[in-house]
């Protein structure tokens, strides 16, 4: 059937967003298969005199350099030949046995072979999965990483961007650039916002090794984790690498104090062309044994940058919260993935993402795109800035811990504004650049680098280059930042530099907390066992989780509504029944022009009035306005109208806007016609209301008018709303009060 054939429900989901992504077929020889290939091996493992002999259906004669390395490094001997003879299933429901610690499970699993940790986590269901998750992470504190980048690698703006991240919450900065040459300065402006923002906020930059490196040693940046690992020898031997000579980098970092995590995660070697017909997850188990060997305090995988390529296959997205699962199994550190933006629709992303946030993780994100989408230079996360009001939601509504906080706005503009000053003096103070204050203004009102205008890239690149040449490191900021008057920042950088030599962040899954306090597996362990144990934030931390900034109650109602409120409302009387056959009455709720002023539209009640008593004087009829005091049911005010029209026909109105037409006769819970949805009615549609109700007067039929089309969430949107004028308008009932004519002037 040819495209044009298809009826329109198919072209109209063809259309969704989802259908932007990329679905693959399963296919082996390709690697493009997640859980389980008929290639992978076997897993097994002989020892003979202390040493291993065979591994996953592999002699020693035959082993790679990953083989080699994972057998001489990676596998707990002591405990190898109990682990490996564990049936898959009973280790698997270890993971979730609350009965069994995740020391136990610990101890275990550093004897088993990539091959059989594979095969063990393929056993765990999605559910399965998030309650392994929530026992084996090592770190009993969830947190969280941000990307902090912009395209112009802006400095002033990188600045106050890092200092707005650490505000929500986050506990490591990430940077990078799209300009090699700017990296020395985007690791001083990230560090300068940093230390605005919060004590203890661990930073890097990721850029080619031997430049990472170098920053390392000089202090300009506090943690690494873009050492990339692959589970086949051919992809390392392609990038020109081997195990060893990262598993040398990885030393190189450690011996300074920085901070040092590797890389990995399903999709890359297929994206190389070297997965050699093995699936996704018995590759990534490969890297996971081969980071355990290394003896690196953790891994970033679940994807990364082959996410949408995991994604693409049956079972993708599990396939990647698995490999998460490996990690902490084999007690490092978990930096677990939704960085890299695997799909456009906002449903599958949010899905692959979920479980990962309910059950908790050393960082639930290993790249949250704190700034806008177009300005990540990692490419577009799976959470961006666009989403951070939606993740502190989904925090609130499951009371879970997501590592982020609500950053009081006024708090945030304080914050951006020294960060970019304080950015600029140091610059200046350096004397590696100089900008206006025009420019300060822009970076700390700028969404991102689309509001700096065209600043001149050669003043980065200068800067940059003036860093690297001049051998400046940390100290020298610290000591400029104090020279400048910003004594608590350049004290929270020393502090750093400290930490540096205790080393005590070097423990697995290690943060500071904002006191500098190390969280690690060594003083945060992970003591979940079940309903009861574990983690939970305490009153302060939910306190904060549910306090998000958009939440309302009826006093923020209250006054809301005070600010509309007008003398155009005077009682006159108590109503009488009218006589005037073209007399229509229009019953107002009880609280309107006493506390209440405007309907959910955004119209005030003077401006419903004013439609509907236009549209009777187009049908030739007269208004009156009552104001019933009895109840708040619309209906019942409707009818109450109605019995007091000369014509027998009212209308009932309540201040939310809601409004129907009511006749004399009827049953209080009929009508001639509703206009329900307050918060979309238009001035045009309460005018026909009106001329509609003076049609009924004279006794016509009219065609009776319709709720305006709507696709959004009107009652998520209102709801809160809608339940504080209810309370404002039932505060006002007064039955002994009966009913009053009003004059309204219009
Ligand atoms: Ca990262």
């Amino acid at each position: 059937m040819s495209r044009d054939e298809r009826v329109g429900r198919i072209r109209f989901m063809d259309e969704q967003r989802v259908n932007l992504d990329g679905f693959a077929h399963e296919d082996v020889d390709l690697g493009l298969v997640a859980l389980a290939s008929p290639y992978d091996p076997v897993p097994s493992l002989v020892v003979a005199d202390g040493a291993v002999v065979e591994m996953d259906g592999r002699a020693a004669a035959e082993f790679d350099s990953i083989d080699a390395m994972v057998a001489r490094h990676g596998i707990d001997l002591t405990v190898a030949e109990k682990a490996m003879a564990l049936d898959d299933v009973a280790l698997a429901r270890m993971f979730v046995d609350p009965g069994v610690s995740r020391a136990e499970v610990v101890r275990l699993v550093a004897g088993t072979t990539p091959a059989k940790l594979a095969r063990v986590v393929a056993l765990l269901r999605p559910a399965e999965l998030t309650i392994a998750m929530t026992k084996m992470r090592a770190r009993r504190t969830p947190s969280n990483q941000a990307h902090v980048t912009n395209r112009l690698d802006d400095p002033l703006l990188l600045a106050a961007d890092a200092a707005t991240a650490a505000a929500y919450g986050f506990r490591e900065l990430e940077t990078t650039v799209p300009v090699l040459a700017d990296a020395p300065s985007n690791a001083v402006a990230v560090t300068i916002g940093s230390v605005v923002g919060s004590a203890g906020v661990l930073v890097q930059c990721s850029v080619e090794e031997a430049m990472e490196l170098e920053m390392g040693i000089r202090g300009l940046v506090s943690y690494a984790e873009t050492v990339s690992l692959y589970g086949t020898e051919s992809v390392f031997v392609d990038g020109d690498d081997t195990p060893y000579s990262k598993a040398v980098l990885a030393a190189g970092y450690a011996s300074r104090g920085v901070k040092m995590r590797v890389s990995s995660g399903a999709g890359a070697e297929v994206l190389m062309g070297g997965a050699e017909r093995c699936s996704m997850l018995y590759l990534e188990s490969r890297c996971v044994s081969l980071a355990r060997a290394m003896g690196v305090q953790g891994v970033q995988n679940g994807g990364i940058d082959g996410a949408s390529v995991a994604g693409s296959v049956p079972g993708g997205v599990r396939e990647m919260m698995a490999e998460n699962l490996m990690v902490m199994a084999r007690n490092l550190e978990a930096c677990t993935g939704n960085d890299a933006l695997m799909s456009e629709s906002d449903v599958r992303r949010t899905s692959r993402t979920l479980p990962i946030l309910l059950a908790g993780s050393d960082y639930v994100c290993s790249g949250f795109g704190s700034i806008q989408r177009y300005d990540n230079m990692f490419g577009p996360s799976q959470w961006n800035a666009e989403d951070i009001d939606d993740w502190l939601a989904m925090q609130r509504d499951w009371g879970v811990d997501g590592g982020l906080r609500t950053a009081d706005p006024a708090e945030v503009g304080r914050l951006r504004r020294r960060a970019a000053e304080a950015c600029r003096d140091v610059y200046r103070w350096l004397g590696i650049a100089d900008f206006d204050d025009d420019h300060v203004e822009l970076a700390v009102d700028a969404v991102g680098s689309k509001d700096l205008g065209d600043p001149d890239p050669l003043v980065v690149l200068g800067a940059a280059q003036t860093i690297r040449s001049s051998g400046l490191g940390s100290l020298e900021v610290a000591r400029a930042l104090q020279e400048c008057g910003y004594d608590e920042e350049a004290a929270r950088l020393l502090d750093m530099l400290v930490a540096r030599v205790h080393g005590d962040h070097l423990q697995t899954a290690a943060i500071f907390d904002e006191q500098m306090r190390v969280l690690s597996l060594v003083t945060d362990p992970n003591d979940y066992a079940g309903p009861g144990t574990g983690y939970e934030p305490d009153d302060a931390r939910q306190a904060e989780i549910d306090a998000i900034r958009q939440a309302r109650g009826v006093a923020d109602l209250r006054a809301d509504q005070a600010e509309h409120a007008s003398d155009r409302f005077t009682v006159i009387g108590p109503s009488e029944t009218g006589t005037d056959p073209r007399e229509v009455v229009i019953g107002l709720s009880p609280g309107v022009g006493r506390t209440v002023w405007r309907a959910l539209s955004g119209l005030t009640v003077v401006e419903v009035l004013r439609e509907l008593l236009a549209g009777l004087e187009e049908e030739g009829c007269r208004g009156r306005v009552v104001r019933v005091a009895s109840t708040i049911d619309l209906g019942m005010i409707g009818l109450t109208a109605a019995r007091l029209a000369g014509s027998g026909i009212g209308i009932g109105l309540q201040g939310k806007g809601t409004a129907l037409i009511h006749r004399r006769d009827l049953p209080p819970l009929a009508n001639l016609e509703l206009y329900s949805m307050a918060p979309v009615i238009t001035p045009e549609l309460y005018r026909l209301l009106g001329a509609n109700a003076g049609r009924h007067a004279k006794g016509a039929t009219p065609v009776p008018a319709r709720n305006p089309y709507t696709d959004e969430a009107i009652e998520a949107r209102y709801h809160t709303s809608v339940i504080a004028l209810v309370a404002l308008e039932r505060a006002c009932v007064d039955g002994a009060l009966g009913t009053e004519d009003i004059e309204v002037r219009l």
